[in-house]
């Protein structure tokens, strides 16, 4: 173990701190998805539940949606 934080994608790699999955989970996302996750703002942090919440409900990676 290494201490950094799991990615909540595949719970078997770390991901870097602040970034919301390893790079192949991240990789693995919709152009969109990545694109909406990368915004910043007010919404930034719904976003961040919505990833969460399609995770924990066993959604695909390319299949996850964000809305904007
Ligand atoms: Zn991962």
């Amino acid at each position: 173990m290494t201490g950094l934080p799991l990615c909540p994608g595949c719970r078997t790699r770390t991901r870097r701190p602040g970034a919301y999955l390893c790079s192949p989970c991240w990789g693995a996302l919709s152009p969109a998805a990545r694109g909406r996750l990368s915004e910043r703002g007010p919404r930034a942090l719904a976003r961040l539940r919505a990833l969460h919440a399609a995770l924990v409900d066993g959604v695909a990676l390319g299949q996850i949606r964000i809305r904007p």
